[in-house]
């Protein structure tokens, strides 16, 4: 089919005359064209052949969670079997998206104001819950304004984009390990773009002397997720301050989880306010969907304005902001799973060390196990799943580098002793 497809393909280019000018049957041009959609077709094959080749391709694993026993969950096998496993790479890392308040304030939401938002903010209004949502998470941060958006990924790429587009002349400087979504609001925005290494004060210092008087926006994240390490804030924003630059921070993984209120490694280190942007996400820390930034009135103004990340599509479901809301509420005034979170990571890190299982230290709630390779990550991933039901998700590139394929654990709240002796002696025998 594929042979009689070019030769359909080399066919219609001889042809191109007759096919603008006076056609001969309709039959034969559709012969043409279906022989064209069939040689597009192996375009995509071929790449995701190429993803098979370098096991970069993704499988996704069919999971049904439990509401009364997350972080159990029942696996769908391909063959149709279904069995209990034990979720160990879930960003629910507080186990809120089964909180009884969440799910209460949802189905509540739910059935007083329906299932949808209907629309974009601006052509079928603003939902009650949206207004009361950002009210909480500009109050979570000390900021002046919050604005919601459908996720954290649309969120920075909406927000840093727009922010470096409205900054005449402006230099981003971003932090090499930054995540996809902020390179890709940093790509959107048509500033110039400096990298500086990893966490390095030295080289972003001198990176904002080379930019001179020009506007400098700095870009980067409070908790590295791949390999749980923190940034500097304070250092970064004092540096921010020298030189008069921007700041943008990235609290996805950190809201909800540090900080007396859960306002994030800002919060923890006192330094919010020396922060101009605080993003964050509502789908890991607080159970839901979504994400946000929270700044200075005048720039969330601004990009409610004129992003179109934000403008063109349809709002956060009210259903959904009332979860979220009803998380952050809960997360603000109850330390327990804050406690219990660090608790449970500090056992099983200490189980990990007493076996001699090495596990990259750091000082978050991410536990990474490297492999190293590849194929081996993912054997190891397939192995835990199949035969002892337990499930890590291999992190293989382009997520981390080549040679730094790893196993993220997630330990949470609502992973029991038990659960976390089974993950240790299934990692000891593999
Ligand atoms: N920022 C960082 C650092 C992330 O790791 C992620 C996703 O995992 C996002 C943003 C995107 O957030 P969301 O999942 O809400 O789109």
């Amino acid at each position: 089919r594929i042979r009689r497809a070019d030769r359909l393909c080399r066919k219609a280019s001889k042809l191109d005359g007759w096919l603008d000018g006076a056609a001969p049957t309709g039959q034969m041009k559709a012969n043409v064209f279906k022989g064209a959609v069939m040689v597009y077709r192996r375009y995509f094959e071929a790449a995701v052949s190429r993803l098979k080749d370098e096991r970069r391709y993704r499988v996704f694993v069919h999971l049904e969670r439990d509401v009364e026993t997350f972080p159990h969950a029942r696996w769908h096998r391909e063959n149709g079997a279904v069995e209990d496993v034990t979720v160990w790479c879930s960003n629910d890392y507080l186990g809120m998206g089964q909180h009884p308040e969440v799910i209460s304030a949802m189905v509540e939401t739910a059935a007083s104001v329906g299932a949808g938002a209907g629309g974009t903010r601006n052509i079928s209004g603003t939902s009650h819950a949206i207004v009361e949502l950002e009210r909480e998470l500009a109050d979570l941060h000390g900021k002046e304004a919050a604005l919601v958006f459908t996720s954290g990924w649309i969120s920075n790429l909406a927000a840093i984009s727009t922010i470096a587009d409205l900054l005449p002349n402006c230099v981003i400087l971003s932090d090499a390990s930054n995540h996809n979504s902020m390179i890709e609001g940093v790509k959107r925005s048509r500033a110039e773009k400096k990298i500086f290494r990893h966490n390095d004060l030295a080289h972003l210092e001198e990176l904002l002397i080379e930019a001179g008087d020009r506007p400098k926006l700095i870009v980067f994240e409070s908790l590295y997720s791949m390999n749980g390490n923190m940034a500097p804030v304070a250092e970064i924003a004092a540096l921010a301050e020298r030189y008069g630059a921007m700041t943008y921070i990235d609290e996805v993984h950190a809201v909800g989880m540090y900080g007396a209120r859960g306002g994030g490694i800002s919060e923890r280190d006192g330094v919010s306010d020396r922060v101009d942007i605080i993003e964050g996400t509502l789908a890991k820390a607080f159970g839901a969907m979504g994400g946000y930034i929270t700044g200075g009135r005048a720039v969330v103004d601004a990009i409610r304005s004129l992003a179109p990340g934000f403008i063109f599509t349809t709002s956060v479901a009210p259903v959904i902001a009332a979860g979220a809301t009803a998380a952050i509420r809960h997360l603000k005034q109850s330390p327990f799973e804050r406690h219990r979170h660090q608790e449970q990571v500090r056992k099983v890190r200490g189980e990990l060390d007493r076996l001699g299982i090495p596990n990259t230290p750091n000082p978050s709630h991410i536990v990474p196990v490297v492999v190293g390779d590849a194929r081996k990550c993912k054997w190891l991933s397939d192995i835990l799943l199949d035969r002892h039901g337990i499930y890590i998700q291999p992190i293989n590139y382009p997520t981390v580098p080549r040679g730094g394929e790893r196993l993220r654990i997630m330990p949470s709240p609502v992973h029991s002793d038990a659960d976390i002796a089974h993950l240790v002696r299934a990692l000891n025998d593999l």
